[in-house]
C-alpha cells in the first residue's frame, strides 16, 4: 500500500492544529473587537472603547505569539483573555447582551484539549458554571455599569450571538476534520502493516503465516470443498549462491516469484514457505489437474533463464503434491506433500511427486 497516500492523509499535530484553531479564535476575536468599537462609537460610548483596546493589544499579542509559546501557555492565554472579556462586558453591559454566548466556546476548546486530565476539565467545568451563576445573580442584584436601550442591546446580542457561532463552528469543525484525518490515517496505516506483516519481503510473495491463515479459513469456511496443496523446492540451490553470490541466489528467488505469480493467477495462491521453499495452494483442484498445473509450472521454471549482471542461469524444482481428505489438517497435508517433495529429491530432482 502507499505510504504517500497514508502521508496525505496524515492529521496534522497536536499543537499544529491547536496553534490554528488559536490563531482563528483571535482572528475573530479581533475582529469582533474592532466591530464592537465601532458599536460603542455609534451608540456615543467613545471612552468605554479603552477597555476593548486592551484586549484587542492582548488578543493580538497572544496570536502572534502562539506558534513560539508552549501550547498550555497559549490555551491559558485564551482563557484569560475570553473569561476576562465575559466577566467585563457582563458586569458592565449586562446579562442581557448576549456576552455570555462566549462561554460555548470556551467550553468546546477546554473539552477538546488533550493536554488536560479529565480531572482539570471537570473542575474548569465547574469555574465555568460558577462563574456564569456569579454573573447571572450579579445581573439580578445589580444594574449594568452602562445601561443600554433595547435597540443598542439588540445590536450587541446580534454581534455577540453571531461572532460566538463562528468561533464555535471553527473550532468544531477544525477539532472534528482532524479527527476524520486522524482516523483515516489510522486505517491506512493499520492496513499498510497488516499487509507488510503477510508479505515476504524479498519475493512480495504472501509469508508462511499468512498462508497457514488462508488454508486454515479456507477449511473453515469450506470443509466439504476439495483442495490441493503443493510444496517446491529449488534444486541445488546451495550451488547456485556458492557459484555466483548471495545476491544471484536473491534474483533467482524474486524471478521464479514472478512466474509462480503469473502461473497461479486467478487459480491459487503460492507463498515462501521457507528460505528456497514455496507452498502451492489451489482450492477447488483435485490432484488431477492440480498436478497438470504444477507440472506446468515445473517446466516453465526450467525453460526460465535468469539473468544476473552477466551470468544467465537455468534452475529446477522439484514439489510434493497432495490432495485434501477432508480430514487431515493443514499442517498434517504440508507433512505429507513434504514427504512426497524428499521422495522426489532422491529420485532425480525436477520433478512433481503425488
Ligand atoms: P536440494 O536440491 O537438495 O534442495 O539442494 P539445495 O542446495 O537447494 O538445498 P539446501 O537446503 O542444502 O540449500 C538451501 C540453500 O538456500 C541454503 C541457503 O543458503 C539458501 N537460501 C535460503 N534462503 C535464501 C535467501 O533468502 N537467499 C539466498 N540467496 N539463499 C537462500
Ligand atoms: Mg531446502
Ligand atoms: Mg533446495
Amino acid at each position: 500500500m502507499n505510504t504517500k497516500k497514508a502521508q496525505e492523509n496524515l492529521p496534522e499535530s497536536t499543537p499544529v492544529y491547536y496553534s490554528l484553531i488559536l490563531t482563528r479564535s483571535y482572528n475573530i476575536y479581533i475582529a469582533y473587537f474592532a466591530i464592537f468599537i465601532i458599536c460603542l462609537v455609534q451608540m456615543g460610548y467613545v471612552k468605554n472603547c479603552i477597555p476593548v483596546l486592551v484586549w484587542i493589544a492582548a488578543s493580538c499579542i497572544a496570536r502572534k505569539n502562539v506558534n513560539t509559546i508552549p501550547i498550555r501557555w497559549n490555551l491559558l492565554f485564551y482563557v484569560c483573555i475570553s473569561v476576562g472579556w465575559i466577566t467585563y462586558f457582563i458586569y458592565c453591559y449586562g446579562w442581557n447582551c448576549g456576552g455570555i454566548n462566549f462561554m460555548m466556546p470556551l467550553l468546546l476548546v477546554s473539552m477538546f484539549s488533550i493536554y488536560d486530565r479529565l480531572f482539570n476539565k471537570i473542575i474548569f467545568t465547574i469555574f465555568l458554571f460558577f462563574l456564569r451563576m456569579a454573573l447571572f445573580f450579579n445581573c439580578q442584584l445589580n444594574a449594568p455599569v452602562y445601561s443600554l436601550n433595547d435597540e443598542q442591546m439588540l445590536i450587541m446580542q446580534i454581534v455577540n450571538t453571531v461572532l460566538s457561532f463562528i468561533i464555535m463552528v471553527l473550532v468544531c469543525i477544525t477539532f472534528s476534520s482532524n479527527l476524520q484525518k486522524a482516523e483515516k490515517h489510522l486505517f491506512l496505516y493499520n492496513m499498510e502493516l497488516q499487509q507488510q506483516a503477510a508479505t515476504d519481503p524479498l519475493t512480495t510473495l504472501y509469508n508462511r503465516r499468512r498462508m497457514e491463515e488462508i488454508l486454515k479459513n479456507h477449511i473453515t469456511a469450506n470443509p466439504s470443498e476439495n483442495f490441493s496443496i503443493a510444496i517446491g523446492d529449488i534444486d541445488f540451490f546451495k550451488k547456485v549462491n556458492d557459484t555466483y553470490g548471495h545476491n544471484c541466489g536473491d534474483q533467482v528467488l524474486t524471478d521464479l516469484a514472478k512466474l509462480f505469480k503469473e502461473k497461479t493467477l486467478g487459480l491459487g495462491h503460492v507463498c515462501r514457505w521457507g528460505g528456497e521453499e514455496f507452498l502451492f495452494f489451489f482450492p477447488g483442484l483435485n490432484l488431477d489437474e492440480a498436478s497438470t498445473l504444477m507440472d506446468n509450472i515445473r517446466l516453465a521454471i526450467s525453460d526460465l533463464t535468469i539473468v544476473y549482471k552477466d551470468v544467465s542461469l537455468h534452475v529446477t524444482m522439484t514439489f510434493g503434491l497432495e490432495e485434501y481428505d477432508y480430514n487431515s489438517s493443514p499442517s498434517e497435508m504440508v507433512k505429507h506433500a513434504d514427504d512426497k517433495l524428499y521422495y522426489g529429491k532422491t529420485h532425480g530432482r525436477d520433478t512433481v511427486i503425488f
